[in-house]
């Protein structure tokens, strides 16, 4: 499969277990080109009254057959693992990153249906004696709207679709009208193994999202994108008191102890703030390396920056692909810049890529202090700001001095110095020797502070698509 087959290909929203007839298309750009790679429905707010009452209508057969969900869902797994190959092309031409980045991504989705199909939700008995009875159920809420961003949209999607489906509920998931597709192509093929109205994909521009948090139906929302917009969300949905999660932002510190190997941590420093072009909230985004090991890791990282293959993610050999989109190129094009006029130095990159598309040359930025906007802000984009620290207890302030909590990472060889460090950090996550080493199916993912509300993943992930129900009453009789 080509860029050319996916723009041949008639992407479709689903509703109901059928197509959902839109009377207008928008386009998706390839970042690797700049060109429009094809086009995606675009369903209206108005639309929206079909594609709940859908929802809504398949909910309670959905809710009350737990073990035809978790059938369906194994079923769900294979379906999609069987076509992984060709959805890796989409994701990776509307997306940007490397084909087999895209084959990952599609491989954890597959991997989190699997793991929710066999999560076990226990009913917990409280009290069972011969005076009483009580016990704790979580029901499915009923129907639930699914935002995701444009950075690993089939991924985060799956975080959401799997524990919800498993919960008992029914989905609309919207994808960012950056990366449409590989949702839309991957609501098409689970039309063959869900049941009608189960899974409903919607795509168009804003204000679609919003009217997904407005829409009456819906008692969950579900959103991964921006503190800006989580904010919106939040607001919104405390009109009709919908329940939300809101995974957001995120300006990762990782911490560079003196007493590390310089050169064997920097390759796994590097990947972990340049993963998927640094356009992932967990990203290391702020590296504090100690004063005495400060240049040395530069240096280090400054060379592994330069040899990196930067190109169009279809290439062979690539391992760095463009920024998503037009908007956050120009925004990290303007960090760099603005980082530069304050003293910064590129020891790698530090420009854009002269060429077609929106490529931005992996870049290392010394001589940075804190206040500095590259820094404080989210700059989501291949860009390593590394900042010198002297004394362990200034940098843990420093490295808690940010409106965002989503996580951070300790590297030392003394790994019980480094976990006694991470104790002392104000985020949702922290890895030693490693940055995002948390995050798997078994393990809570969320923010502290901006970064979020609630968690997903693991049993607890799951918890926040249902509500708690107590059943007591009198001692039950005994078979
Ligand atoms: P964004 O907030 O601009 O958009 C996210 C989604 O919200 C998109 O689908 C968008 O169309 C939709 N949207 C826009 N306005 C809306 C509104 N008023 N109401 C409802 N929905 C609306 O974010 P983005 O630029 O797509 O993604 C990048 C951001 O996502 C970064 O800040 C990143 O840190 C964050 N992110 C967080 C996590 C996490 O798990 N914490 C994971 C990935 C990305």
């Amino acid at each position: 499969m080509t860029t050319t087959d996916v723009g041949a290909r008639t992407f479709v929203a689903t509703a109901a277990g059928r197509d959902l007839v839109t009377s207008d298309r928008f386009d998706v750009i390839n970042p690797a080109t700049g060109q429009v790679l094809a086009t995606a429905p675009w369903v209206l707010p108005g639309q929206l009254d079909e594609v709940f009452a859908a929802a809504a209508a398949a909910g309670p057969g959905w809710a009350r057959d737990e073990d035809r969900r978790r059938v369906a869902m194994r079923e769900a797994a294979a379906v999609v693992e069987a076509r992984v190959d060709e959805l890796a092309v989409i994701l990776t031409s509307e997306q940007g990153k490397p084909l087999n980045d895209a084959k990952g991504e599609l491989g954890r989705a597959v991997s989190w249906l699997r793991y929710y199909a066999d999560l076990e939700i226990p009913r917990e008995i409280v009290r069972d004696d011969d005076q009483a009875f009580q016990e704790v159920v979580r029901r499915p809420m009923g129907v639930v709207a699914a935002i995701t961003p444009w950075n690993v949209p089939i991924g985060l999607a799956m975080w959401k679709i799997a524990p919800a489906l498993r919960a008992g509920n029914t989905i609309v998931v919207k994808p960012s009208p950056y990366t449409p597709l590989t949702t839309l192509a991957v609501g098409h093929l689970l039309r063959e193994v869900l049941p009608p109205g189960v899974l409903n994909v919607v795509s168009g521009p804003e204000p679609l999202g919003a009217a997904l948090v407005s829409h009456p139906v819906p008692r969950k929302v579900s959103f991964t994108g921006s503190t800006a917009v989580g904010r919106l969300v939040s607001r919104a949905a405390a009109e009709d008191l919908k329940r939300i999660t809101l995974e957001l932002g995120g300006n990762d510190p990782a911490i560079i102890l003196p007493d590390v190997d310089v050169n064997a941590v920097a390759p796994a420093l590097f990947w972990g703030s340049f993963m998927n072009n640094g356009q992932v909230c967990l990203a290391a985004k702020r590296i504090y390396a100690h004063r005495d090991i400060y240049a040395d890791l530069a240096d280090a990282v400054a060379e592994i920056a330069v040899s990196v293959r930067v190109g169009n993610g279809l290439d062979e050999g690539t391992r760095l692909g463009p920024i998503n989109n037009k908007p956050q190129f120009e925004r990290v094009e303007m960090l760099v810049e603005d980082a530069m006029r304050n003293g910064a130095a590129a020891r790698a990159g530090g420009r854009a890529l002269d060429r077609a598309g929106y490529f931005f040359a992996p870049t290392i930025l010394t001589g940075v202090r804190d206040g500095v906007k590259v820094v404080d802000e989210e700059q989501f984009g291949p860009v390593m700001p590394i900042i010198a620290f002297d004394h362990e207890d200034d940098v843990v302030e420093r490295a808690n001095a940010s409106e965002y909590g989503l996580t951070a990472s300790v590297w030392s060889a003394d790994i019980e110095r480094a976990y006694l460090i991470a104790d002392r950090l104000d985020t949702g996550q922290v890895s030693i020797n490693v940055h995002g080493g948390g995050v798997l199916p078994t393990l809570p993912f969320g923010g502290h502070k901006a970064s979020g509300v609630g968690v997903e993943n693991g049993p607890w992930g799951l918890h926040g698509f249902t509500e708690l129900q107590v059943i007591s009453g009198p001692p039950r009789p005994r078979a």
